[in-house]
């Protein structure tokens, strides 16, 4: 299968913060800004299949509302007129939230998301619903029912997991922001292979209200950008509390980092900062040697900048995908339950005469993708009487562990450097065949999750592969709600793309 190479997503690309003085100036208009931006995911979704759904006259009519405020003097602020896109999975009371799922592919949420809500009260513009593996469950957006997304640096490969489509749309230079979710790196993984960033907020941060769950213990919403300073204004946005998520938390939000943001905190901590290296990472030879390369030069910018780094242990990142996965199917296969064909989601036609029972089946079989199914079975086999001590209560025991050794680390350094990925994108297909190969593409990103911790994937580098420009990304993991911070000792390590 070959797909016509889109146009390079070009290295200055504006990010959400110039598009807003365009706006201020009066140079372009929101409407100008939506309508480019949907000419270009008209233009390149064809070859990248980022987008589910444009929502192309919806998004000129928020377009017109916004510049009829500006020009009655009543902007709602920064990103009041900016089009982004949504992944699939949060609910929007406009068009379809499909999860990119047969179940729900004619499913109209009678809601929107707590998160975008946010957003769209600070005036942005939804341009579409971005392109995921299904459910969230994948790492290369190739389980997706409406077909695989592809790179925009090289389209014969995968964008990464699941927020593939949001991260395509922002690589891509269609849209300068998108959200994702992340349960085990499916912000960060994504952004690493598109040469974005990638937030994932600390778990409680972001409000999971009409976020479809997957694994509700581990999800969060978070940005992809182009830049930090845009991932520290949307999540001032979408953070805080929300009565209709018991587990967000009531901690307040730092303001967003100032425009370019210094390179150690600046805030009352004792200075220089310190930077952990996790030992076992360092120079391991599961990692292409691009990513060896580029931690080891990541690590120097730190040192250049003042920080001290100091070599830390961390749990095997092995441990961690055991017991990530059981843990995750376990959730998933609990909230999924709720996918039968009555309550929710396509029904099957089984004629007058069947049952029930036969009902769900049949509804279930036929809704759910092969990798949908098979953790679902996973996640009730790790919970059935009998297993469930041997699984998921040891899977538990190791949670807990992994959680306060990032604690005790984090005790002894302010962040924690480590790859986002073990390599760069990889092709579609390499991995189809071999679920275990996939879930080793999380080694970095899953323990992260287990422990609740704030991270952010940053494109550092990047490699020649094939002729083709590949991007690399690192990843910095902080301490809880301490994002603020965390992306200002980023800006040591980001590569300078704008
Ligand atoms: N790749 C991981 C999984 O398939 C993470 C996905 C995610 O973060 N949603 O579970």
């Amino acid at each position: 299968m070959s797909a016509a190479p889109p146009d390079m997503p070009p290295a200055n690309a504006m990010d959400l913060h110039d598009r807003a003085a365009l706006l201020a100036s009066g140079e372009r208009s929101s409407e100008d800004l939506t309508r480019d931006a949907l000419a270009a995911a008209d233009r390149l979704n064809p070859a990248l299949n980022a987008f589910i759904e444009i929502h192309h006259d919806a998004a000129i009519d928020q377009a017109r509302a916004s510049d009829q405020r500006r020009s009655n003097g009543r902007s709602l602020g920064p990103l009041d007129g900016l089009p982004i896109a949504l992944k699939d999975n949060i609910c929007l009371a406009h068009g379809r939230t499909t999860c990119a799922s047969r179940f729900l592919e004619s499913y109209r949420s009678p809601y929107t998301a707590t998160a975008a809500q946010r957003l769209i009260d600070a005036g942005i513009v939804v341009v579409g619903k971005t392109n995921m593996d299904e459910f969230a469950m994948g790492s290369s957006t190739e389980n997706s029912a409406f077909g695989p997304t592809r790179n925009p640096h090289d389209p014969s490969r995968v964008p990464g997991g699941s927020s593939g489509g949001s991260a395509a749309a922002v690589g891509a230079n269609i849209v300068a922001a998108a959200l994702g979710s992340d349960t085990g790196g499916s912000i960060r993984q994504p952004a690493a292979f598109c040469g974005c960033v990638g937030l994932k907020p600390t778990y409680g941060r972001v409000s999971r209200w009409g976020l479809v769950a997957y694994a509700s213990s581990l999800d969060q919403i978070g940005p992809i950008t182009r830049s930090l300073r845009d991932a520290a204004l949307l999540l001032s946005v979408i953070a805080g509390h929300d009565p209709l998520d018991s587990t967000s938390a009531p901690a307040s939000v730092a303001p967003p980092c100032p425009s370019h943001a210094p390179s150690a905190p600046s805030t009352s901590r004792p200075e220089p900062p310190t930077i952990g290296l996790p030992r076992a990472i360092r120079n391991s030879t599961g990692n292409h040697p691009a990513v060896n390369a580029a931690l080891e030069s990541a690590a120097h910018a730190f040192e250049s900048a003042g920080a001290r780094i100091v070599e830390i242990d961390l749990p095997d990142g092995r441990d961690a995908i055991a017991a990530y996965y059981i843990i995750a199917c376990a959730e998933a296969s609990s909230n999924l339950a709720r996918f039968d064909g009555v309550r929710y989601g396509r029904r099957a036609d089984i004629g007058p005469s069947a049952d029930l029972e036969a009902l769900y089946r049949r509804s279930r079989t036929e809704g759910f993708g092969p990798e949908v199914q098979r953790r679902i079975m996973l996640g009730t086999h790790v919970l059935s009487a009998g297993y469930a001590d041997r699984y998921y209560h040891t899977a538990q025991r190791a949670r807990e562990f992994i959680r306060r050794a990032f604690q005790a680390a984090l005790h002894t350094c302010n962040a924690i450097l480590m790859p986002a990925t073990p390599g760069p994108a990889f092709r579609l297909a390499e991995k189809t065949t071999d679920p275990l190969a996939l879930y080793l593409e999380d080694v970095y990103t899953v323990s992260v999750n287990l422990a609740g911790l704030p991270a952010v994937s940053v494109p550092v580098a990047s490699a020649q592969i094939d002729g083709k420009s590949l991007p690399i990304g690192m990843q910095l993991v902080g301490r809880p709600f301490d994002e603020h911070d965390l992306l200002a000792l980023a800006s040591t390590v980001m590569l300078r793309t704008r």
